[in-house]
């Protein structure tokens, strides 16, 4: 099997009945490319940044970071690399930050929160992005958004970053795709609102799921209720990419959720146009989009849409791709 997927680095990620979707990775350094390469990505749907934080005992200097964004932007050679902004807090600790010690690490002061709060953080990481956008397809994606006033305080510091640089005479690219990951409910709910502003989705099915459910991604006791075929997880992600949809904007999915072959043939039926995943899943997803009809997905969405059990849905599922 694995020398049938080999054939696929090369190839489309295009359902039987013509629909293209793309296939990318997530990766969290420049090392990771080289895997993105042999497997066929079609671009990065997830990198992330916080590796550059951690493991280490200060900042990262905004040249260091610019060489690493340069790097994975130059070794994409064009094709479209989704940046996500520090995304430190929750389980991802920065011992040198001092930050304070809190009850509900995933529900506290972490990613974009900390990002508006401690500035100088941000606009170096800002600004380092903007200097590296010249050299490749780069997407800027803010994490954890909860509130259109997060989106909108972000996207503003980075305005200004941009102007300070052009005022400085620095080459920055002329448009940038700014984005957003839906992994908290209350932004996926209000989706149709954020697609107004936002220039892409992508959805963080690990926490969404985690959010939507109560349930700590990291607790072995409650993993039962960690369920991304729950009927309620389904309609959020619907919810997502039609809200996109309406306002000529694309959805991605970055949430290991994406490489998940019982989820796959759900989500290409919702439509979600890009699925981010480990590079490893990529050739495997290929394959097994190759072999599926989009207008069958949509119908099999459809249904699992008004189901109400996590069993139900993935019985269905595996009727409907066993045909
Ligand atoms: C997610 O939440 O789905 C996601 C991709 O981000 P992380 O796993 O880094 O929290
Ligand atoms: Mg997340």
């Amino acid at each position: 099997q694995k020398a049938e997927w080999a054939k696929l680095v090369n190839e489309k990620s295009v359902t039987a009945d013509g629909h293209h979707v793309e296939l990318a990775a997530n990766i969290g350094t420049p090392k990771d490319l080289k895997g993105v390469v042999e497997n066929g990505g079609e671009g990065v749907g997830l990198y992330r940044t916080e590796f550059l934080y951690m493991d280490r005992d200060q900042l990262p200097t905004e040249e260091e970071q610019y060489t690493a964004y340069k790097a994975v932007l130059e070794g994409m050679e064009g094709k479209p690399v989704v940046v996500r902004t520090l995304d430190i807090g929750g389980d991802k600790e920065l011992p040198y930050l001092n930050l304070p010690k809190e009850m509900n690490p995933f529900l506290g002061f972490r990613a974009i929160r900390l990002c508006l709060e401690e500035v100088d953080i941000f606009r170096t990481q800002l600004r380092a992005l903007l200097r590296a956008s010249v050299h490749g397809n780069l997407k800027v994606m803010f994490p954890m958004i909860a509130t259109l006033n997060e989106f909108r305080e972000a996207k503003a510091m980075l305005e200004e970053e941009r102007a300070k640089l052009v005022q400085e005479g620095v080459e920055v690219a002329e448009h940038i795709e700014l984005g957003i990951m839906v992994e908290i409910p209350s932004t996926a709910v209000l989706a149709d609102q954020f697609a107004k502003e936002v220039d892409f989705f992508s959805i963080g099915t690990n926490d969404l799921i985690q959010y939507t459910m109560a349930a700590d991604r990291m607790n072995q006791q409650v993993s039962y209720l960690y369920q991304p075929y729950n009927p309620s997880i389904l309609r959020l992600v619907k919810m997502v990419i039609d809200a996109a949809h309406k306002e000529g904007k694309w959805a991605g999915m970055c949430g290991e959720m994406a490489g998940d072959e019982t989820a796959i043939p759900i989500l290409l039926g919702l439509g979600l146009d890009e699925f981010s995943m480990s590079a490893s899943s990529i050739l495997k997803a290929r394959s097994l989009i190759r072999n599926l009809n989009k207008a069958d997905m949509e119908k099999l969405a459809s249904e699992v849409l008004n189901m109400s059990t996590t069993e139900e849905v993935v019985e269905a599922v595996n009727q409907a791709i066993s045909l």
